[in-house]
């Protein structure tokens, strides 16, 4: 079962990176948070170190906080669903990208 991969909805080095990372049923909940990032905005409070972003889904008025660590690639998100689920929310894929970062920091 996991020497098959996915079909990727978008062919981007995230999206194969993670294909090889996780299980297809993993990997299914991961593509979903990654594309609901492409529809995010995002605005930096950035500072030396750890940088701030708030990021919203496209026309809805409330968003996350996400924090940026550069030093060690580490991302943190107000709503805490990789703290719960364990894989990546919307928001800190949107603050990855725009980082230009494209695979899945460890
Ligand atoms: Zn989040």
């Amino acid at each position: 079962m996991r020497d098959t991969r996915p079909v990727l909805k978008a062919d981007v080095e995230m999206l194969r990176h993670a294909s090889e990372l996780y299980t297809p049923k993993v990997f299914m909940l991961f593509e979903e948070e990654y594309l609901k990032a492409v529809e995010c905005t995002v605005e930096c409070s950035c500072t030396e170190g750890r940088a701030e972003y708030k990021v919203k889904y496209a026309g809805r008025g409330v968003g996350h906080h996400v924090w940026f660590e550069s030093s060690y690639q580490a991302v943190e998100c107000s709503c805490m669903k990789f703290e719960f689920v364990r894989i990546l929310c919307a928001h800190a894929m949107k603050v990855i990208d725009k980082k230009n970062i494209k695979h899945i920091p460890k």
